[in-house]
């Protein structure tokens, strides 16, 4: 299982993690279990695309269902070292023309790395808009939209559209980093934008990390 938290940027997460962890604890599955800290781990993040930091992670463990709770803030995916901001910065260049190979000389990645982000973001918009356009509609109270026969990049303008309108009434502190949002709104459980629960490759060694 996976909690997604809010966050205002990787320095304040870096400078006291403990204070964006939930401050009441729960099981996902049924509020009546009693779920406990656990051990948590470090994880490899790439900030400014070059340099490598570990940020600490945590999780929480229910007997119960004998099944971990991991905590995620929303800026960071599961499987991607990079910040969302940089996957959300190429998948909007790329949707307002921008060339792969000049975004990758930029940020100093290999064409081929850029291309798979926005291919998985393309890919995944077709699965993930249904699943989100209603949650947003609750608060928008507006009729849903059609998505059966539209291409990937028109979904993700959409949904990216429909995000920032969402984020402004909201007022979600970062309009320019709406997948992040998206992540919150489905309370973690899709991993948005990324790959799928459980097999995280950029986790080292184990500490006990409990609050
Ligand atoms: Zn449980």
């Amino acid at each position: 299982m996976r909690i997604t938290i809010y966050c205002p940027d990787i320095n304040s997460y870096l400078e006291n993690p403990k204070e964006f962890l939930p401050k009441e604890i729960k099981c996902l599955r049924d509020p009546a279990h009693k779920p406990h800290w656990h051990t948590g781990w470090w994880r490899f993040v790439t900030p400014d695309h070059v340099n490598k930091l570990s940020m600490p992670m945590f999780r929480l463990y229910c007997p119960d269902c004998k099944e971990s709770i991991s905590i995620w803030p929303e800026f960071i995916l599961p499987y991607q070292p990079e910040l969302i901001d940089t996957h959300e910065l190429v998948v909007v260049e790329n949707l307002n023309g921008k060339p792969i190979k000049e975004m990758a000389e930029e940020l100093g990645y290999d064409p081929r790395s850029i291309s798979r982000w926005i291919k998985r973001v393309l890919n995944q918009a077709l699965f993930i808009a249904p699943r989100i356009i209603p949650k947003l509609l609750q608060y928008l109270a507006c009729e849903l939209l059609p998505f059966s026969s539209v291409l990937a990049p028109e979904v993700v303008k959409e949904l990216l559209a429909w995000l920032y309108r969402y984020a402004e009434l909201t007022l979600f502190p970062r309009l320019f980093r709406l997948m992040g949002l998206c992540n919150v709104l489905r309370n973690g459980d899709l991993i948005v934008w990324g790959g799928a629960v459980g097999r995280c490759r950029y986790s080292r060694e184990i500490v006990d990390r409990s609050p």
